[in-house]
C-alpha cells in the first residue's frame, strides 16, 4: 500500500509537535493508527479525539502548502494512485445529489439579515460575495495570493480579508462583533482548533452563529475506502473529526449545537453544525 502522505510535499517541512487538541493529552496517550506515516503520525487520543500529532508551521502553510497548490498535488496523486477507486467514487457523486446540498451563504442568509460576517478560510472570498446587502463580509485568509484577491473583492461591499493565521488575526477583532462565522473545510486545517473556538466565542454577538463544515471521520466511506478516504490529506488535514469529538470541543467553548447535525448523512464525506452562542440570560433579562 502506498503512504497516503508521499507525493503531497517535495521538501522537508518546517513542524511542531501537538498534543491532543480536545483534551491536551500528550501524544503517547494515544494510539498510533495506520492511516498515518512515518512522517505524520496520526493518533486517536483516548478521549477519542484523532489528530496529526506533528503539524507544519503557520509559514508553510502561507506558501509550500496553501491551498491552491496542495489541492492540485493531492488531485494528481489520487488520480495516479487511486484510478480505479477515483472513478468509481465520482461516479456515484450522483448519490449527493439525492438530497439537497448545503450552502455557505444561503445558511447565513437565513440565520441573519444583518451585521458582519467573517468566513475564515475565505480564499477569494467568492462565498462571501453572495451573501445578501444587509450583511458585510470579511474574510480570513492564510494564504498571500488568495487573500489579496478576496480583499480586492470585498472591498466593493464594504469588508476586507484580513491575511494571516486564523487565531492571531482573530486575536484582533472587536468582542461581540460578528453576527456569524463560516467555517467551511477550515477547522481540520487549524492547528488550534480549541483557542480558534474560544476567540469565535469571543468576537461572536450574543445569538451569533458559527457554521462548520468538517470532513466526518465517522463517515462509512472511510471504513469502506480506508487509507483511500478523501478525508485523508497528509499533512493538510490534522484534525479528523467526528459528531461526537465535534459537539465536545464545541460545548466546552461554551456553544450550543443543534442536534442532530444539519448535514451528517453516513454516505457523505462531509458534515455541516451549527453552533450557537446563546445570549446570556442575565443580558437578555
Ligand atoms: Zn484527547
Amino acid at each position: 500500500m502506498t503512504n497516503p502522505s508521499e507525493g503531497t510535499t517535495a521538501a522537508p517541512l518546517e513542524v511542531h509537535s501537538r498534543n491532543c487538541p480536545s483534551c491536551n493529552a500528550p501524544p503517547e496517550a494515544g494510539r498510533l493508527l495506520s492511516y498515518g506515516s512515518s512522517a505524520w503520525p496520526m493518533r486517536q487520543c483516548v478521549c477519542g479525539f484523532t489528530y496529526l500529532d506533528k503539524a507544519p508551521v503557520y509559514a508553510e502553510l502561507s506558501s509550500n502548502l496553501a491551498w491552491e497548490k496542495s489541492f492540485k498535488q493531492e488531485s494528481e496523486r489520487r488520480l495516479r494512485e487511486h484510478r480505479v477507486s477515483q472513478k468509481l467514487s465520482k461516479s456515484t457523486r450522483w448519490r449527493v445529489r439525492l438530497f439537497k446540498r448545503l450552502n455557505m451563504p444561503e445558511l447565513i442568509a437565513s440565520s441573519c439579515s444583518s451585521g458582519d460576517v467573517l468566513d475564515i478560510g475565505c480564499a477569494t472570498g467568492g462565498h462571501l460575495m453572495k451573501l445578501p446587502d444587509g450583511l458585510r463580509p470579511f474574510g480570513i485568509e492564510i494564504s498571500q495570493a488568495l487573500g489579496e484577491a478576496a480583499a480586492a473583492a470585498l472591498a466593493q461591499r464594504g469588508g476586507t480579508a484580513y491575511i494571516g493565521p486564523a487565531l492571531d488575526t482573530m486575536k484582533k477583532l472587536e468582542t461581540n462583533r460578528f453576527s456569524a462565522i463560516a467555517m467551511r473545510s477550515y477547522l481540520e486545517h487549524e492547528a488550534h482548533p480549541g483557542p480558534v473556538l474560544d476567540e469565535a466565542f469571543r468576537i461572536l454577538a450574543p445569538g451569533g452563529i458559527v457554521f462548520v463544515k468538517v470532513p466526518n471521520y465517522n463517515s462509512v466511506n472511510r471504513y469502506i475506502r480506508g487509507r483511500a478516504w478523501c478525508g485523508f490529506r497528509l499533512p493538510d488535514h490534522l484534525n479528523y473529526f467526528t459528531p461526537a469529538t465535534l459537539t465536545q470541543m464545541a460545548t466546552s467553548k461554551g456553544f450550543a449545537i443543534e442536534k442532530p447535525f444539519m448535514w451528517c448523512l453516513p454516505t457523505s464525506d462531509n458534515m455541516w453544525v451549527r453552533m450557537v452562542k446563546k445570549p446570556d440570560t442575565a443580558a437578555a433579562a
